[in-house]
């Protein structure tokens, strides 16, 4: 007796010259290329490659987020700027520790782990590597996600800013506060186009 019930989840429609092929076969590609007309079709979600590229780009941001000073101020002849990982010394320095850590842990270690979590689990789907299982990824990527609280960081500095204002002779943001804003957008921006479903299956 034939089977007569159809998996539609794996039946994908060609784009070009609507001929319904079946993707059991190419589970793991990445592309099909219909029979009839060679059109290429995307079997996996492109929003998750753009996921994958904005992680690319965040880490490169943060990079330059640690070269550019955040915040430039003169204080009777005393020129100072700041950069994110200054900061963060400033704080160790200063012997308060556990700000320091807390500091250290959602604006550096979470947010840096949580793109490279995102760029693994890409290597990892696309190809034969198996570094990390697909739950710890999922797990990281959730629980990196939840720790990162670069928006505290931003809304800090924009209040210093305010604050010094009258105080010091001159203030202005600096070329790092505004890459700052960027890599912010890029890290939501690369959550909010991962899709598990495609990179990690079911
Ligand atoms: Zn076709």
């Amino acid at each position: 007796m034939k089977k007569m019930k159809v998996d539609v989840e794996n039946i994908i429609e060609c784009k070009v010259c609507g001929l319904f092929l079946e993707k059991q076969d190419e589970k793991d590609a990445y592309e099909l290329r219909c029979p009839r007309c060679d059109t290429r079709l995307k079997l996996k979600d492109e929003h998750s490659v753009d996921s994958l590229l904005y992680a690319i780009s965040s880490l490169m941001l943060f990079g330059l987020i640690n070269v550019f000073p955040l915040i430039d101020l003169s204080f009777v002849g005393i020129h100072l700027q700041t950069t994110l990982i200054d900061s963060v010394i400033t704080l160790f320095d200063s012997n308060i520790f556990l700000v320091a850590i807390i500091v250290f842990f959602t604006i550096v270690l979470m947010p840096l782990l949580n793109s490279l979590i995102i760029i693994v689990a890409f290597i990892q789907s696309r190809t034969r590597l198996r570094l990390f299982t697909k739950t710890l990824l999922y797990d990281g990527l959730h629980f990196t996600k939840s720790w990162t609280f670069m928006e505290v960081f931003i809304l800090s500095i924009v209040v210093t800013y305010i604050k010094l204002i009258g105080m010091v002779s001159s203030t202005r943001f600096d070329v790092g506060f505004y890459i700052l804003i960027l890599y912010s957008v890029c890290f939501y921006m690369s959550n909010r186009k991962f899709e598990s479903k495609s990179v990690f299956g079911e």
